[in-house]
């Protein structure tokens, strides 16, 4: 019921919306995906790599005096400590093996803060493929580091000058790029967005998550379900992992954790589900930030992961539909939340992973609810706001 459809619908969103010259590339992945990833010698490698590259399982791991100061029993599923600090490697490992399956010799990307470029161009280096980012012009100054990061693992970055200079004019240099390579380049799509088939391909990728949460808790709790499994959303990637094994058992509750920035009626948030209407952004119809005649509104979050104006289409599915509880934490929220996991845990989340940390000030929960929440990556990348907010 949550899941895709054969059309490629999560309920009323997802589809493809794509120009006509982009069809062929877009199909060609349409048709093939599903018979790829089902291949033994295809899984054999991505869960190989998984385990020996990215280091995964990782741990799912009983937060003891998080959970006392919440009152409540909180296991973090430990993202962060995967190869790269984040989620992402699950699927840019995933897609750079659906490239190869197509014979592409040539990787593309578009990165907003960058993470989602670095994960791409450290795969293409595992691979020995040839890598080009777009980035805007902007991000590129902003984000000087992970711009060091993808030009020292081998990937060529490319400054989008048109527009507004940031992610969405990446996006457009990334999709003209494609138009015009279309036999032998594949564009990794870095989040559960974009034209069908990407959301649902970069769910099944980043869906080893809640498999393996699953066989964890197990172990520890003797069964496989939480009472709630939270994770915050920017495109959605890491909550669609986190989610995927759990959507049709509804004894396990959905939480979704937006950014409302600098709080949502300020104009200055990216709290998409409660603040957006249904439109078309990437390829896909989804929920999306946008003024009365339909322009989209420039989101805004202190964390840079979370700031885009829309949200992948199951998610939207999820919010429509009131199967997940969508909660959105302010700036101020998320960075005392991960203060005081560094604190009280010794472990310095990323700061879009602190918003899903910040729920329980707004949200109760019983003494003896299981709470997992997905600790999508770890917070060396975000030092420097950490050290400006907090005057360290
Ligand atoms: C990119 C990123 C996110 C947001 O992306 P999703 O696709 O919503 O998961 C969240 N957390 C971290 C650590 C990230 O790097």
């Amino acid at each position: 019921m949550y899941h895709v459809n054969e059309k490629g619908y999560y309920g009323e969103f997802g589809g493809a919306y794509i120009p006509e010259m982009l069809y062929p590339n877009v199909e060609e992945l349409r048709q093939n995906y599903i018979s790829i990833i089902q291949q033994e010698s295809f899984k054999k490698e991505f869960n190989e790599l998984l385990a020996k590259y990215v280091g995964r399982p990782t741990p799912l791991y009983y937060a003891k005096r998080f959970s006392e100061k919440h009152n409540t029993n909180i296991y973090l599923k430990r993202e962060d400590l995967c190869h790269t600090g984040a989620h992402k490697v699950n699927n840019t490992i995933g897609q750079i093996l659906v490239a190869k399956h197509l014979n592409k010799t040539r990787i593309i990307a578009e990165t907003g803060a960058g993470q989602h470029g670095v994960a791409t161009a450290t795969v293409c280096a595992l691979m020995g493929l040839e890598c080009i980012v777009y980035m805007g012009e902007i991000d590129i100054k902003r984000q000087a580091p992970n711009v060091a990061r993808m030009k020292m693992l081998g990937a060529t970055v490319v400054p989008a000058t048109s527009g507004s200079k940031t992610l969405k004019d990446a996006t457009n240099e990334a999709i003209r790029d494609w138009i015009n390579n279309p036999t032998d380049t594949h564009y990794i799509i870095g989040s559960v967005v974009g034209p069908h088939p990407y959301p649902d391909m970069v769910a099944r990728f980043q869906s080893v998550i809640s498999k393996e949460i699953k066989q964890q808790l197990k172990e520890v709790e003797g069964k496989e379900n939480p009472d709630y499994v939270v994770a915050c959303v920017g495109g959605g990637s890491n909550a669609a992992g986190a989610y995927y094994h759990y959507l049709d058992e509804p004894d396990v509750g959905i939480i979704a954790v937006e950014a409302a920035g600098k709080g949502i009626n300020t104009g200055e948030s990216a709290a998409t589900s409660v603040l957006g209407k249904a439109g078309i952004i990437h390829g896909s119809k989804t929920l999306l930030m946008q003024t009365n005649d339909g322009q989209i509104t420039e989101p805004y979050s202190i964390s840079a992961g979370l700031d885009y104006p829309g949200v992948g289409p199951m998610h939207a599915h999820l919010y429509a539909s009131g199967r997940g509880e969508f909660i959105s934490i302010t700036d101020d929220e998320a960075m005392q939340a991960g203060l005081e996991l560094s604190k009280l845990e010794g472990i310095i989340p990323a700061i879009e992973t602190s918003h899903a940390l910040a729920i329980f000030n707004n949200r109760k929960f019983k003494k003896e609810d299981i709470i997992v929440i997905n600790l999508s990556g770890r917070g060396d990348k975000d030092l420097n706001t950490y050290i400006d907010y907090f005057s360290l």
